[in-house]
């Protein structure tokens, strides 16, 4: 009897260390963490980071200063560290470079980061961004740019809530990914250049950006339903990345992917018009997802009570799912067109 239940124990040691083993490498499903994405968070985020206190996140103000605050007292309960390689949550600006294409007189600004590693390569990281700047108080009205882009900035925090909870639970991302919410976008997309410019990490090692400005509303495009999102630049470099897009929208979230504005020949270049262009241009796959221009578009208007929060929400879900499997898929995205 003690002979085989010796044996037994040490069979059963054996199975129970091998399945936890292959539980914690088993990322082929994200659906869990998918759902913990929610538009009442989302909503929650929003009105905090689009109210009247921020004053309208002027790049440098005291208002986009409180913002990044709240991002990060958010990250800090998330458990969602800097990264390893920085010494804070901020990678600060000077003025001179963001004043020095054009003399706007903008003060000093920063870009905030906040970092998972990844378990297997963690050398290799994907870029998720979204600008927290807007364009501040104007005439004395506050322009809180609750889509431009308030939604991009909250759609981050969830996805980052998301990751940390997966990795908590033994289903980290593989490759590290770095949330970088950028400044001064509206003043000619300084932040993000600035960060191509002095990357945390190597660009070479820098697998994809997804870009997410503006997704809580929709154009009159689409007048008829919100449940669509443009989808700009994914193929310009990397089939793999358009592959990506597709494939991870048709299993788990079923929008209308509208590439219109992926046309080269759109008149309206939204392909050069926000923060990923400062990855493509260096020759990395960068996917951008936008709902398009509306009537407040860069107006007073563009406040929280006019989101809708189950589009921003589905639209924050299909970039978490292409960020969980651009993060832990075998190959990285292949750059084959020039
Ligand atoms: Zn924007």
């Amino acid at each position: 009897m003690k002979k085989i239940v010796i044996l037994l124990l040490i069979v059963s040691a054996f199975s129970c260390k091998n399945t936890q083993s292959v539980i914690a490498k088993d990322n082929s499903d994200p659906t869990k963490y998918m759902n913990t994405i929610t538009a009442a968070e989302l909503k929650k985020h929003l009105y905090i980071v689009a109210s009247d206190e921020m004053e309208g996140r002027e790049t440098g103000s005291k208002g986009q200063k409180k913002a990044g605050i709240y991002l990060i007292d958010q990250y800090k309960k998330d458990k969602v560290p800097f990264p390893k390689a920085a010494t804070e949550y901020y990678q600060h600006i000077p003025a001179s470079y963001l004043n020095a294409r054009r003399n706007q007189n903008l003060p000093d600004s920063e870009n905030i980061w906040a970092y998972i590693e990844g378990s297997e390569k963690p050398d290799e990281v994907l870029v998720i961004s979204a600008h927290y700047d807007h364009v501040g108080v104007k005439n004395g009205e506050v322009y809180n740019g609750a889509d431009d882009d308030g939604s991009g900035t909250v759609a981050l925090l969830e996805m980052a809530q998301a990751f940390a909870k997966a990795k908590k639970e033994g289903h980290g991302p593989k490759r590290s990914i770095l949330f970088l919410h950028v400044t001064g976008e509206e003043h000619g997309l300084h932040g993000s250049r600035f960060y191509s410019e002095n990357p945390l990490f190597p660009l070479a090692n820098t697998i994809a950006d997804i870009n997410i400005d503006m997704i809580g509303r929709r154009d009159v495009e689409h007048a008829q339903s919100n449940n669509y999102v443009y989808v700009i630049g994914a193929d310009r470099l990397s089939s793999d990345l358009h592959n990506i897009v597709v494939a991870q929208n048709e299993k788990y979230t079923k929008i209308d992917l509208d590439f219109k504005f992926n046309d080269p020949k759109d008149p309206n270049h939204f392909y050069e018009r926000s923060d990923h262009y400062n990855f493509a241009k260096h020759g990395i796959p960068s996917v951008f997802f936008f709902n398009g221009v509306h009537e407040d578009y860069h107006q007073k208007g563009d406040e929280p009570e006019k989101i809708e929060y189950d589009a921003l929400t589905k639209r924050t879900q299909l970039a978490f799912v292409i960020a969980w499997d651009l993060a832990n898929r075998e190959n990285r995205p292949v750059v084959d067109k020039k």
